[in-house]
């Protein structure tokens, strides 16, 4: 048995501004990156290989906030964050604040495997890229007219727009039982300071645990970090026998009491699968190899 889920962001898009040809082109995307995915798995592949695959799918697709497509910071460069990790040996690798890294969850991988720390910030992150030999471009191939056209609104309003946000993610469970998770982003549009969201935090927005769940949030990174929501959602199975469902659920509602809005993916050992969010969209899709699976776009009431 196994399974991967995909997202490419929760309340990014609103029904009023998505044309119906936007939509297929939103969905077209994700069933790429999740076919890329599973035939990772159905090769014999590893969760943790099919979730970078799925995800490198998802950054090289302009349409998503992450790698080529990335949301503008407020000086018109791209700032990434990216994290993944192994339920099996709990080994996590992070990046946060780079630029120009292609696909910034390869560099994230590449600081799990091959450094001895976590998480990687910045012009340092990015050397420990060239040494390694991740493929680099200039800021200009993370540019996309959607993007600019939301940092210039964005700045003109002086007011954060919601479409200027969204995250890509994937969690997955291999034939030999292992879970992994991996998130890439852009962050949120008009970005300062150094502003680093929930993707890179362990826990926060990002987290696996064999003994649990696989979990990619997507969102208001700010209320992700301070509910360290990935990890609740892994401690609420672990120390209270809680479902993944009723983990999940418990998690969004505490998102909304705070007054945030996004969602997450997680899938456990048993390779259930849930897809739970707050808002009006959380672009999602997931397959099993029983034949059971799903591409969506909206807030759906059956879910
Ligand atoms: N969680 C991301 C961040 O705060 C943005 C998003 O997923 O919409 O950086």
């Amino acid at each position: 048995m196994f399974t991967i889920a995909i997202h490419g962001g929760a309340g990014s898009l609103t029904r009023k501004t998505t044309t119906p040809e936007q939509e297929v082109d939103y969905q077209k995307g994700l069933d790429k990156a999740l076919e890329a995915g599973y035939n990772v798995l159905v090769n014999g592949g590893s969760a943790l290989d099919a979730v970078a695959t799925a995800v490198r799918e998802l950054e090289d697709n302009p349409l998503f906030n992450a790698g080529k497509g990335s949301v503008f910071t407020a000086e018109g460069t791209h700032e990434a964050d990216a994290a993944t990790m192994c339920g099996r040996t709990l080994k996590a690798g992070a990046v946060a604040g780079i630029s120009n890294i292609k696909n910034p969850i390869s560099l994230a991988r590449a600081v799990m495997d091959k450094s001895e720390n976590v998480l990687l910030a910045a012009k340092g992150a990015m050397d420990f890229g060239r040494v390694h030999g991740l493929a680099f471009e200039e800021n200009s191939y993370f540019d996309t007219e959607h993007r600019r056209k939301q940092l210039a609104k964005e700045q003109e309003k002086e007011e954060r727009s919601n479409t200027g946000k969204g995250t890509v993610g994937a969690v997955a469970l291999d034939e030999a039982g292992n879970l992994a998770v991996a998130t890439s982003t852009g962050g949120i549009s008009n970005k300062k300071f150094g502003r680093v969201g929930d993707t890179p935090v362990i826990g926060g927005g990002t987290y696996a645990s064999n003994q649990s769940c696989a979990v990619s949030c997507t969102g208001d990174g700010e209320f992700f970090i301070r509910l360290v929501s990935a990890y609740d959602v892994a401690a609420q199975m672990e120390y209270k026998g809680a479902s993944l469902k009723e983990a999940c659920r418990n998690q969004i509602a505490k998102l909304t009491r705070l007054g945030g809005e996004g969602g997450l993916i997680a899938v456990d050992s048993r390779g259930n699968v849930e897809l739970a969010f707050n808002c009006e969209s959380m672009l999602r899709a997931w397959k099993n190899s029983r034949g059971e699976g799903s591409t969506r776009i909206w807030a759906d009431p059956q879910e």
